[in-house]
């Protein structure tokens, strides 16, 4: 099959989060299979040009359409670790992609719905028709009421796009400018509550709400998460919308990059390991406690490691680090925090806990420390409020390290509990609990510091289930490919 991928990020090269991870992780997994995969880039100016091999450019004078003229732009081609990458780049006063970051601009609808509008044209006028276009996030929401609306009557009508959701919690709103910018027009048309209308505001149009009408098929990140979308508050308004097509829409749990994320080969940390070798994972325990002062003590070490904001539950981060200091455990965070309150209140911890044995709080991004954190703490907590798939417990799975998760989104796909679980014993992972409040987080908590003292045997035993767990692109890899055989024949 030939795929192209239209997103606003991909990882090393415009890496703002997750959404960049998978449009790298997958579109590898897909060229591993066999299938041809290209990738649709704007050419930002923050790029990091070192992950670009082989920068050329492509196709010289590509004019694009917008409100009654056409904004001239040069299309280059690049790879980034072996992934083939167009990179559009507009010439026009707008300076669309030259603001030092991917997101955050105050005309970020504006900038997308010229890149979904460009990167047609491009498709288009270099001949290329893929059998799947595959876009990413509310950014690209447009494309295929695009191909749908206009390109389908130019020379484009057998394409298909399977659209994903990373979050629902962003979802791009614009006016009626945007119709008459990409040329589609007819507001009375688009501006029904069935196509284009956001729920909340009628004079707003709701980009992705467009994907998940326009597409052939909707994926968001986790079944869990697919389910919390359909039946709860946390699609954002948008439950009506699914419902209304939920005959296309499922979950696909995102993987993860075994070749980054193994410790069997991870360059960052002092000692490798694998199943055969767990006792080594003791030697790097020592080795995050020499790094960040902490007393060497027959003690578990839980730890934190993200980003500390209220979708991640930062008040049980706070509350579990003062129950596993009083209940015989250390504890670390490393995360940094962009709400500037969470911020100080973190920062008054840290300084309250400067002289502390077993305690240590890192509150910054630091890429090379979470490896060691990974490898050297015995249990991770992850109490997010929601959580699309969530990284943070498959990597630590693959660590030996145990998850404590909060039953939400891609958590409940991916944790299961080793006492209450319906799953065989030989599945079970970790440790789950449900309610987002102290109660909730203590009952893990008690029951995963207990089995350490107790049954060191048993601790281990979930340890080697965890290290055994596959969550690489290898099964996502295949449910994908099914969706694309799927919209292609139907
Ligand atoms: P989200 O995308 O919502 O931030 P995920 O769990 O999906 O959360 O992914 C977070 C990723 O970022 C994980 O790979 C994790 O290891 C990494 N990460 C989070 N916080 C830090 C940090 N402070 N330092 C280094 N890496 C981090």
């Amino acid at each position: 099959m030939y795929i192209v991928m239209v997103a606003p990020e991909c990882a090393p090269v415009a890496h703002a989060g997750g959404l960049g991870d998978v449009v790298f992780g997958l579109s590898r997994e897909l060229e591993i299979r066999g299938h041809a995969v290209e990738i649709i880039l704007p050419k930002y100016d923050c790029l990091r040009y070192e992950h670009i091999w082989g920068l050329t450019l492509d196709y010289r004078d590509l004019w694009v359409p917008w409100f009654k003229g056409a904004i001239h732009c040069s299309v280059w081609f690049g790879h980034v670790h072996g992934r083939k990458c167009f990179f559009i780049e507009p010439h026009s006063q707008d300076r669309f992609f030259e603001r030092g970051t991917l997101y955050g601009a105050a005309d970020d609808t504006m900038r997308f719905a010229f890149f979904s509008k460009a990167t047609l044209e491009f498709m288009l006028k270099a001949n290329k028709r893929p059998d799947v276009i595959h876009c990413h996030g509310w950014p690209t929401g447009l494309v295929p009421v695009l191909l749908y609306e206009i390109y389908k009557f130019h020379g484009m009508p057998n394409q298909r796009v399977c659209y994903t959701i990373h979050d629902f919690k962003h979802q791009g709103l614009d006016g009626e400018r945007v119709l008459w910018a990409t040329n589609l027009g007819r507001p009375e048309y688009y501006f029904h509550h069935d196509r284009l209308r956001d729920t909340f505001n009628p004079r707003a149009l709701n980009f992705l709400k467009a994907g998940i009408v326009y597409s052939n098929f909707v994926t968001t990140v986790s079944r869990g998460y697919a389910w919390e979308a359909r039946h709860t508050e946390l699609a954002f308004g948008l439950g009506h919308t699914l419902y209304l097509h939920d005959g296309k829409f499922g979950g696909v749990r995102n993987g993860v990059d075994y070749d980054m994320w193994n410790p069997e080969i991870d360059p960052l940390i002092p000692h490798r390991y694998n199943i055969e070798s767990l006792e080594r994972k003791y030697w790097n325990k020592e080795a995050l406690r020499n790094r960040l002062w902490l007393r060497k003590d027959y003690k578990p070490l839980i730890a934190y490691v993200g980003r500390l904001d209220s979708q991640k539950g930062v008040h049980l981060v706070r509350h579990a680090l003062f129950y596993a200091l009083a209940n015989g455990a250390q504890f670390v965070v490393l995360g940094p925090s962009p709400d500037p309150s969470i911020n100080g209140e973190f920062w008054r911890l840290k300084r309250d806990m400067n002289d502390h044995p077993d305690c240590h709080l890192e509150l910054r991004f630091d890429a090379e420390l979470a490896h060691l954190v990974y490898a050297g703490a015995d249990m991770i907590v992850v109490p997010s409020n929601f959580e699309p798939c969530g990284l943070v417990q498959m990597v630590a799975l693959k660590y030996g390290t145990i998850p404590i998760v909060r039953a939400v989104g891609g958590l409940t796909e991916t944790v299961f509990d080793r006492d209450f679980s319906e799953r065989p014993p030989e599945q079970r992972n970790g440790y789950v609990f449900h309610q987002a409040d102290a109660a909730g987080i203590d009952s893990a908590l008690r029951r995963a510091i207990g089995l350490w003292y107790a049954y060191p045997q048993d601790f281990r035993g979930l340890m080697l289930n965890g290290m055994r767990c596959d969550y690489s692109w290898h099964h996502p890899g295949q449910d994908y490919v099914n969706v694309y055989e799927y919209i292609r024949h139907n």
